[in-house]
């Protein structure tokens, strides 16, 4: 590998003696050697468990793959994850979590065969890759393994677990392909409540095929302009007038019809394209509704991100940066956020929330009373506008309990000086009881449903969508759903 070469010296004059220092040479290379190869180690290894991490794990993938090919032989890939393993975590502590892992890592490793690679992934998750053709022995026997209870500070734990299966060459011809099946083998098995296992198989197969097909299609609908944006009136409670408008995509697919967000969002926050959705949306949305403030005719929009949009740490300077290229006033805007993104990174929310706020451009938690309704967070951050979620307005006036809270918290907006709107209002006893209990703004049903641009336009030119104090007027009743 290493060659030195030495020149002899052509003078006389009484030259070192070279080979000492070829020694120290020797020494010395081989010391990095060992040094590169101690880092490359570490580098391959998870330091909790000891077992190789997720780098190394797809190397190896790809290489036990190349060899099945060669051999004609197969491949299965075990993904394993803990159930309950966050309960486990938030309950005991970080320590007994970690203490937890270290067991499992200890518990697969000892149970693996000749042959068998474990690695852990991340998290509470792992995985095996094994030539054992007894797949479903296999799984069965990992679950045994891992349902074993532990004590953990002096108090017995069982986090169990669940296992998803793909096999090479049967399922999937790569190693990206294999990770993926035996992926969605161990998320069907999550979703049906864990502590089993599951092989990638037809309808996984079919459902695989959908959404390749959504993604292509996702791909071209984009550029081709697709998407776009409807609106959904919100009302003042005491006037009935329009004063803002939700922005909501809608896919007008070429084939299928007109589809809703939840047959596109999820899938395109999965694939990473949530933001150009949602750039493209709010780019064509605040172009249609510029005019409607300038006229006048509401005060501002509100625009949906999405989670994933705020963990980039440039989302608000982008935003800010996308909304001046536009002909509509920072302070017209108010973008929606969920909860789930506050509790995700506490101190980017901040950031995020403030830098908006900075420019004028409003912040309204969205879906309120679905998660923690973190009232700490709300009165540390300069949020104006709390948006109650529907499966509460729903309960609102029917369930006596509900009707107190949502009336207490009603109460505890004014006292901190946050606006609420009421969302998914379909009855106009929901109606009258939230604008009794001060509730200022509303939307739903009753008022209007999401539109067109074309459509909501010609609603905001038409007066007052509804008059409280006239309930049920037939004209009213003709506009709503006209
Ligand atoms: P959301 O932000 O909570 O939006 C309100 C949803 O409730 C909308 O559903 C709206 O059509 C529906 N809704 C309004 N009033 C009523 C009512 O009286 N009764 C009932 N049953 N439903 C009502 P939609 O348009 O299907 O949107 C679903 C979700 O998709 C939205 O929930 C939002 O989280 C997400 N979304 C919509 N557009 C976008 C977007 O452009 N970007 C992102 N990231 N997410 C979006
Ligand atoms: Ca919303
Ligand atoms: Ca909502």
């Amino acid at each position: 590998m290493w060659s030195v070469s030495v020149r002899r010296s052509e003078a006389n004059s009484p030259v070192p003696d070279p080979q000492p220092r070829l020694e120290a040479l020797a020494a010395r290379v081989a010391e990095l050697e060992a040094e590169r190869e101690l880092t490359l180690r570490l580098a391959q290894t998870d330091s909790l468990t000891g077992l190789v991490n997720r780098g190394a794990f797809t190397a190896a993938l790809c290489e036990r793959l190349d060899a099945a090919r060669a051999a004609g032989g197969s491949v299965a890939l075990f993904v394993v994850d803990l159930d309950r393993f966050k309960h486990l975590n938030d309950t005991l502590g970080h320590h007994a979590g970690d203490l937890v892992l270290a067991e499992v890592g200890q518990r697969l490793r000892d149970d693996a065969g000749p042959g068998e690679l474990v690695a852990r992934l991340g998290g509470d998750e792992f995985a095996l890759i094994s030539g054992d053709r007894e797949v479903a022995a296999r799984a069965q026997r990992l679950l045994a393994r891992l349902s074993q209870p532990q004590t953990i500070y002096g108090r017995v734990v069982a986090p169990g677990a669940s296992v998803g299966v793909a096999v090479y060459p049967h399922d999937a011809g790569d190693a990206s392909d294999l990770q993926r099946f035996a992926d969605m083998a161990l998320y069907r098995v999550k979703t049906r409540g864990g502590r089993r296992w599951s092989a990638f198989d037809a309808e996984l197969r079919a459902e695989n095929l959908r959404r390749q097909t959504l993604e292509a299609e996702l791909r071209r609908a984009l550029p081709g302009g697709e998407i776009e944006p409807w609106f959904q009136p919100v009302i003042d409670s005491h006037t009935g007038r329009v004063v803002a408008v939700e922005v909501l995509a809608r896919w007008n697919h070429p084939e299928q019809g007109l589809l809703l967000p939840a047959a596109f969002v999820p899938i395109a926050e999965e694939l990473g394209l949530i933001g150009q959705i949602d750039e493209a949306v709010f780019e064509i949305a605040c172009a249609r509704a510029a005019p409607w403030v300038a006229e006048g005719l509401i005060e501002s929009i509100s625009c949906n991100v999405s989670p994933r949009d705020l963990l980039d740490p440039a989302f608000s300077r982008k935003l800010i940066g996308r909304l001046a290229r536009t002909a509509l006033p920072a302070t017209a805007l108010t973008v929606e956020v969920t909860e789930t993104f506050l509790l995700q990174d506490f101190a980017l929310a901040r950031r995020h929330i403030e830098r908006l706020a900075a420019k004028g451009v409003g912040v309204a938690l969205d879906d309120f009373g679905t998660g923690y309704s973190n009232i700490r967070a709300l009165m540390s951050l300069p949020i104006q506008t709390v948006k109650l979620d529907r499966s509460l307005i729903e309960a609102v006036g029917r369930d006596g309990r509900v009707s107190k809270l949502v009336s207490a918290m009603l109460h505890a907006a004014r006292t901190l000086g946050v606006r609420i709107v009421a969302e998914g209002v379909e009855h106009e006893a929901q109606a009258l009881f939230l604008r009794a209990a001060g509730c200022d703004r509303m939307q739903g049903y009753l008022f209007a449903r999401p539109m067109p641009a074309e459509k909501v336009e010609a609603h905001l030119r038409g007066g007052p969508l509804m008059d409280l104090a006239m309930p049920s007027s037939p004209a009213l009743a003709r506009r709503r759903h006209g």
